[in-house]
């Protein structure tokens, strides 16, 4: 018998082990050989694209989430993508979004010739601010996009009186909030549709990329499936020019088996979140995020908010430790858009929020001794940053 030995728990007696801002192995663990078995039958068959375990795939999420139909897609952003076309965004339509998401949000709305205008957050959440959505709407608008940032519910209610009086579309960006849910429901049966990634690091992560949209219309259901397989429900008639974006089976089948999981996972996350909250919540200078009332969070991140953030990050790798940033820099301001001739200073709180935010590890896994670990070398970098008589050192 060979030892086996984890080189990233391995603890030396003199420094505490390293924590991974995000460890994905005891997942893989867990349901290694159901996965294994049933990707050696599906290599016997050669069955590979569409097919049983896709449908198979499919049914069980629609009925996790609640919606009545749910399409396997290639990825997220192609799922945004379809998701838009579907509700009729078009060339040169606006679509609303928050200006502090991931960038293929927007990306998804430029593929398609649609133009990304950015609003500014609530403080608290760092989620869409319901009322700068209504101030952006023009003529041109065609779509709100509440995103599910961080694992929280956008509030999707406050925006549907909104979208009814303009005849827009919600269109949910659930990529981080499998699971979650809100006062009004489950993100992703909040909209008219809603696009989710299972890029592996999200809460319900694939074995490479894929992504699904969600909806309860079956017209735009129907949309999604033919411009999914080249704009083509039967074989080779295209109704539009469509797009090859399907979900292969042998994803389909590593994420029946993590489905089956993601209630339990979610539930250890928020458990792994309320340690958190009581570890850090007397140091100085570091602010905890709290959720929104009458949200269930999946905390697909943990995002503090700091003093001296960058002095803390650097504090924190040197100590083993694993952040990450989310996100750096807010859609509006980075290179990408730079043709949109946004202006530093205009979504104020988004802006604010990416100088100061950290990310702590944050994974279903994730040990209360790994937290503590996490919050002794939080609370020495805080020292480290607290604003002195002379003003603030870092
Ligand atoms: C991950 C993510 C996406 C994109 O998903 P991919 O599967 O990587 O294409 C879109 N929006 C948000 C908010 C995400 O976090």
């Amino acid at each position: 018998m060979s030892t086996v030995v984890n080189t990233a728990a391995e603890a030396s007696p003199t420094s505490p082990a390293p924590v991974p801002f995000l460890d994905l192995r005891a997942q893989s663990a867990e349901i290694a050989d159901e996965v294994l078995q049933s990707w050696r039958e599906q290599l016997l068959a050669a069955a590979f694209v569409g097919g049983a375990e896709v449908e198979a795939f499919e049914n069980e999420y629609a009925t996790y989430i609640g919606t009545a139909h749910c399409v396997g897609i290639s990825n997220g952003t192609d799922a945004l993508e379809l998701a838009y076309r579907a509700v009729g965004v078009g060339p040169g339509d606006e679509v609303i979004m928050p200006g502090n998401t991931f960038s293929a949000t927007a990306e998804a709305a430029s593929r398609i010739g649609a133009v990304p205008v950015f609003v500014d957050v609530d403080e608290e959440h760092l989620l869409i601010d319901p009322d700068a959505a209504a101030a952006a709407i023009t003529a041109r608008t065609r779509a709100i996009v509440p995103v599910h940032l961080f694992g929280q519910t956008a509030p999707v209610e406050l925006l549907r009186p909104l979208a009814a009086k303009y005849d827009l579309a919600i269109v949910e960006d659930a990529a981080q909030a499998q699971g979650a849910s809100g006062p009004a429901g489950r993100a992703g049966t909040l909209g008219d549709i809603a696009a989710t990634s299972f890029y592996p690091g999200k809460n319900l992560g694939a074995a490479g990329d894929a992504g699904a949209v969600t909806t309860d219309d079956p017209g735009l259901a129907a949309k999604v499936r033919m411009l999914q397989a080249h704009g083509s429900l039967v074989k080779y008639e295209h109704e539009q020019v469509g797009v090859n974006a399907r979900l292969d089976a042998v994803q389909a089948t590593f994420l029946r088996a993590k489905l089956r999981r993601l209630e339990a996972w979610n539930e250890a996350r928020r458990r792994a979140a309320a340690a958190y909250a009581d570890l850090l919540s007397d140091i100085a200078g570091v602010r905890v995020p709290s959720p929104r009332s009458g949200n269930t969070d999946v905390w697909h991140l943990y995002v503090t908010r700091v003093n001296g953030r960058d002095r803390i990050v650097d504090q924190l790798r040197t100590a083993g430790i694993g952040t990450g940033i989310h996100y750096p820099t807010p859609v509006h301001l980075t290179s990408a858009y730079a043709h949109l001739g946004y202006r530093r200073g205009q979504l104020p709180v988004a802006e604010a929020a990416a100088r100061s935010l950290v990310s702590l590890p944050m994974f279903p896994h994730l040990r209360l001794e790994q937290q503590i670990v996490v919050r002794d070398a939080v609370r020495a970098a805080a020292v480290l940053c607290e604003p002195t008589r002379e003003g603030r050192r870092a």
